[in-house]
């Protein structure tokens, strides 16, 4: 019997070490069957090499609980220890390792993956006990038991009854209890062991029988020794792919296909990532990439590991080389996870371009689904984005994929404007802006559906990578004005007749807190609608931009309502026919006025050329109060006429009749107005 005291200082490493790593304690579990499995692969190696000549037997690390007594046993049947290797590798390295580990990261916020081995059983126990047989001849069963503090007991047992292995016995505390629970228990072992390399048994599996579950002969044996990942590609069926996923993610729909990483040089890795099915829903991050280390399960927080877009991938990562008791802040900075990164995004490309290439057809069937992950690498990393650029597809309204190539080169010849600038159309919502896209094709231009996400963010991108080229989307201008070519249509309207138009349908302009409409007169073919509503690009992005980012320029974007547009066609015959009832209705009166207005306006100019080339204070006051009189005359004039015409416009019920059409058109007619809108139909009609 030997008495020690553990070859620590520290006599308060046990509390700080409790507390230090509270969140965590669940990984003694994972830490103590590592072990067990280290040990069990040792003795197979041993008997491989021949240095082991004794049976094996059967090499299962059993688990067992017992609640009541609040125990948790772990056995293997590896190769055991010696008394002097327990003083060595217990005593003496894993426990000065743990103090090594609380003064290297006791001022960082540790991940708590690894490092601390053996030690860590005691965030839970406040016991533990090994009993240990070596593999060599003629070892003892070695017993040592240990109370939470640094001293511990070790004695050779006479009894010879005890096979080849290791059990480790955990007296649990009271706060820690649960961790005797088999349904506790075995939750964790199927997180942290899932795929362990050796079969890892807890119980017996059960059947219902009689009413109720009963053991059987078969051992429970809880994990997959052989993932598929540990395969050799060649040797895996896309059904395995798939039917591996499902093992993973029992609960997710198929994925859209699989990567396999397998590098040996200059680092290890191994693995499988899936591309899951995202449908537009960005709430996918429950299933998540899991990171192992030689199989033994370690985090589903990759981030830091590989880049940000792909942790919208599933599958697993199995890596020995990543460094895991580190902060996230380091990992970021290591030269192996950098490498091990930029892998990943070079596989992750690789695998893109061949199925793009052979593959096109089932491609474009995936894309929708596809789209916002490539999407996100492009904006996320300019790596991917170089690679990827030719992996992107646009949508048309009309449901064909094209690269950005190809659609360029398609749209390039009718879809250029005179500055030279290739202007892509969008649409957000096809079925909202109908009557855009129908205008826009009778144009012989294509028009692109931009909806997801991301695509606001995308168009930015590709318009700073690409000069002299511009995407509009389809609502924001009149089609003659969408794209600017050299010949422009001519207006019916002279400028005096539009004058006359602006308060009319400035009369019958809606009225509404949240948007700003202004009127204009537009050259538009006679075929196009009598009025369009169209929302200005820029501005309609800044808003955008604003709501999705902070700051003080996006306060006050964000604040300010939305502009419209009410561009009235100059050419069309009912806003002709407008004009024409406008003048009836104001009768001669209009042509007096008028000529009154441009006396009045002639009168003004006359006099300020008298006075041109007077600076303000040279001017006499009877010069002053002169041409306050005559501006006066003019705006006196012009209101009395505007008053007029906006009582005529009251008065029209066609001038209302088409900037509710136009308002319908683009979904803008809501409530009250769509009910006066109705019902002054059915009177129109009704005439
Ligand atoms: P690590 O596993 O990181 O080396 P541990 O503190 O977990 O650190 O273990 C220290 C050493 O104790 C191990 O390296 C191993 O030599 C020995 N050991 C621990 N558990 C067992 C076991 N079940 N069977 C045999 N040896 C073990």
């Amino acid at each position: 019997m030997k008495n020690g005291k553990i070859g620590v200082t520290t006599e308060n490493i046990f509390p700080v070490i409790k507390k230090f790593l509270y969140s965590d304690h669940e990984i003694f579990l994972r830490e103590l069957i590592s072990n067990a499995v280290d040990a069990t692969q040792k003795i197979k190696t041993l008997s491989s090499k021949g240095e082991f000549k004794g049976e094996l037997g059967d090499l299962k690390v059993e688990v067992a609980v017992d609640p009541d007594q609040r125990l948790l046993f772990i056995k293997d049947h590896g190769i055991g220890m010696t008394a002097e290797e327990v003083d060595r590798y217990i005593n003496q390295i894993a426990f000065s390792g743990a103090e090594e580990f609380m003064a290297k990261y006791q001022d960082q916020a540790i991940i708590g993956h690894f490092g601390l081995g053996f030690y860590s059983s005691f965030m839970v126990s406040d016991r533990v006990e090994i009993f240990t047989r070596s593999w060599q001849e003629g070892a003892k069963t070695v017993h040592w038991s240990c109370t939470g503090n640094p001293e511990f007991e070790m004695e050779e047992l006479t009894d010879d009854s005890r096979e080849r292995g290791t059990t480790i016995v955990l007296h649990l505390s009271e706060e820690m209890k649960e961790y005797a629970q088999s349904e506790k228990v075995e939750a964790l072992l199927k997180k942290y062991c899932r795929f362990l390399p050796v079969a890892i048994v807890f119980g017996k599996v059960k059947e219902w029988k009689d009413g109720k579950y009963v053991d059987t002969e078969r051992d429970n044996v809880i994990n997959n020794i052989e993932p598929l990942w540990t395969k050799m590609p060649s040797d895996i069926t896309e059904a395995q792919y798939k039917e591996f996923y499902s093992e993973l993610y029992p609960m997710s729909d198929e994925p859209l296909f699989s990567i396999h990483l397998n590098i040996d040089y200059p680092f290890h890795l191994t693995g499988i990532l899936y591309f899951p099915k995202i449908s537009n829903n960005f709430d996918i991050r429950k299933d998540r990439i899991q990171l192992y280390c030689n199989q033994v399960y370690v985090t589903d927080q990759v981030e830091g590991i590989v880049p940000e877009y792909l942790t919208l991938l599933h599958g697993v990562i199995d890596s020995p080389d990543i460094p895991l008791n580190v902060s996230r802040s380091y990992l970021q900075s290591d030269p192996n996870v950098k490498k091990i990164s930029s892998y990943i995004t070079r596989k992750v490309a690789d695998r893109l371009h061949e199925l793009f290439t052979t593959l096109r057809a089932d491609y474009e069937q995936k894309w929708d689904d596809l789209k916002v992950f490539i999407q996100y690498g492009i904006l996320t990393d300019e790596k991917f984005a170089e690679k990827a650029a030719d992996l992107m597809l646009w949508k048309s309204v009309d449901g064909k994929y094209f690269t950005p190539k190809e659609f360029t080169e398609l749209v390039k010849e009718n879809q250029t404007d005179k500055n030279k600038d290739l202007v892509l159309l969008y649409v957000d919502d096809v079925v909202a802006k109908y009557s855009f896209i129908e205008a826009a094709k009778a144009k012989g231009y294509e028009v692109l559906e931009m909806n997801g996400q991301l695509d606001s963010h995308y168009i930015h991108w590709y318009e700073q990578k690409n000069e002299h080229t511009r995407f509009v989307r389809v609502d924001s201008d009149v089609i003659e004005k969408l794209i600017r070519k050299e010949e422009q249509l001519k207006m019916t309207l002279t400028s005096a007749q539009q004058e006359l138009l602006s308060p009319v349908f400035e009369s019958q302009m809606p009225q509404d807190e949240k948007i700003n409409y202004h009127i204009s007169f537009e050259a538009m073919s006679a075929d196009d609608a009598p009025v369009v509503i169209t929302q200005n690009e820029f501005m309609r992005r800044m808003k955008e931009m604003a709501a999705t980012s902070g700051g003080g320029m996006s306060q006050f974007y964000g604040q300010m309502p939305d502009n419209f547009t009410i561009a009235v066609n100059g050419n069309h015959p009912i806003v002709i026919n407008i004009l024409g009832e406008v003048e009836k209705s104001y009768g001669d009166k209009l042509k007096s006025i008028t000529k009154k207005i441009d006396a009045a306006t002639q009168e003004e100019a006359r006099f300020e050329e008298v006075i041109k080339g007077k600076k303000e204070e040279e001017l006499t006051a009877e010069e002053k109060t002169m041409r306050e009189e005559l501006s006066q005359k003019v705006v006196t004039l012009r209101d009395e006429r505007d008053e007029r015409l906006k009582e005529i416009g009251t008065e029209n019920k066609l001038v209302k009749q088409i900037i509710d059409l136009a308002l319908l058109s683009n979904g803008l007619l809501k409530g009250k107005n769509l009910t006066d809108f109705i019902q002054r139909s059915i009177s129109l009609i009704e005439k």
